[in-house]
């Protein structure tokens, strides 16, 4: 089977994630969609497929070489974005992409255009994959479930390629930060692994935010407004102040590449009470204590102002950056650059400005860079994939299972 055929039916799968849910997986789509997933990897030949009650499939390729060779995995996620819907009937293919404008929808509202994104114009004589404008595509991470299953499928019926024991992990709920959570690492029993979960062809990833998340409740006192002065305390105003005496320059629209911030993602309340929540990320292990220090610096001015405690905080540290764990083994990342280097893909080594469900197993005990898949702009109804880049992804995966082999 081909990749395209594979991608093509795991995205009519919805297997949406759901934040609100508490349950492992998230919903049941994600179940159904393991259980097809199941029948596949044995279809295919692999071994020891198990599929455990909260979702998390394993599977393995078994060595054909006799001699010691380091067992290596490949991990992807089954959910789609809570964002938006996730089901694809009516996947558009455009065929030879001629450089133009792609209508997605038959009203023609949606246009996947290369004035808005450029980076189409490299994709020219391609084969595109986009959705009927409805919905996501699910590339993110369909496309990471399809190359795999496609390059352990070729390994299996080019017997000459030698390789030692892969293993594959397809995880639940990444995009609602819970995928790694329930990850057997033991069982997993890989040295090393890749997440096949980035974006355009040469993505390499092995660093990431530190982050933390910062919630703060503001205790106000409301007087009638006539006859406030000198005793009403306000909340709201309270938020203001703290959020203004946090640099500015330090949001996300104002940073890039290794620069951190602060970011206020909820903000409510009335003058009695209010409550704020940030997050705060920096690649770099001290500036992301300094920033967490800051909140605390900040809060505690103001208390000290109201002689009270006015405002509680609470921080706490979210993930942190793979690199550390990374470093010490960074064959790991010089494998998957040499494969990419002889398959004539150009790496492109970048900070990812988030976290990895890799960033979490690498602190588990897995060292997990992040590969590419292909896909463009995730979780909307722009998003889209090349299907010769999935094409290269397989390339890529089986290539660095070869080299293991060589090592
Ligand atoms: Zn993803």
């Amino acid at each position: 089977m081909r990749v395209e055929e594979r991608f093509l039916k795991y995205i009519s799968f919805d297997s949406k994630s759901d934040t609100c849910s508490k349950s492992c997986p998230s919903t049941p789509g994600q179940l159904e969609f393991a259980k097809y997933l199941k029948k596949e990897l044995e279809e295919v030949g692999l071994t020891d497929v198990t599929l455990d009650e909260n979702g998390y499939l394993m599977a393995k390729l078994p060595s054909n070489v006799i001699r010691e060779v380091v067992t290596i995995g490949f991990i992807s996620h089954m959910d789609t974005a809570p964002d938006m819907y996730g089901k694809v009937d009516n996947p558009k293919i455009v065929r030879a992409y001629d450089g133009g404008d792609i209508v997605l929808d038959e009203g023609g509202e949606y246009i996947l255009s290369p004035v808005d994104f450029p980076e189409l114009l490299n994709y020219k004589g391609m084969d595109i994959v986009t959705t009927d404008g409805t919905t996501l595509l699910g590339a993110d991470d369909k496309a990471g479930l399809a190359e795999i299953v496609t390059a352990m499928e070729h390994l299996l019926s080019n017997p000459e390629i030698e390789h030692g024991e892969i293993m594959i992990g397809f995880t639940p709920d990444e995009e609602i930060g819970r995928g790694a959570n329930l990850f057997d690492v033991n069982k997993f029993g890989a040295k090393y692994a890749y997440t096949m979960d980035g974006g355009e062809v040469g993505e390499l990833e092995y660093e990431n935010f530190n982050a933390a998340g910062v919630k703060i409740n503001i205790a106000g006192r409301n007087v009638h407004p006539g006859s406030a002065k000198g005793k009403m305390i306000n909340a709201l105003s309270i938020a203001m102040e703290i959020d203004s005496m946090l640099p500015k320059t330090s949001r996300p629209e104002y940073t890039d590449k290794y620069e951190g911030f602060y970011h206020l993602v909820e903000l409510k309340g009335e003058p009695e009470s209010a409550y704020m929540e940030y997050i705060v990320r920096d690649h770099d292990k001290v500036k992301f204590e300094d920033k967490k220090i800051e909140i605390k610096r900040v809060v505690e001015h103001i208390n000290s102002r109201y002689g009270q405690e006015r405002v509680k905080l609470e921080v706490e540290d979210q993930y942190y950056n793979m690199r550390e764990k990374i470093e010490p083994v960074m064959e790991v990342v010089e494998v998957a650059k040499r494969s990419m280097d002889e398959l004539g893909i150009e790496a492109k080594v970048k900070p990812i400005r988030g976290g990895t469900d890799g960033a979490r197993l690498s602190y588990m005990g897995l060292p997990c860079p992040n590969i590419f898949t292909g896909g463009h702009n995730f979780h909307g109804r722009f998003e889209y994939i090349p299907i010769q880049s999935m094409e290269k992804a397989v390339e890529v995966i089986v290539r660095i299972c070869e080299n293991y082999a060589k090592l």
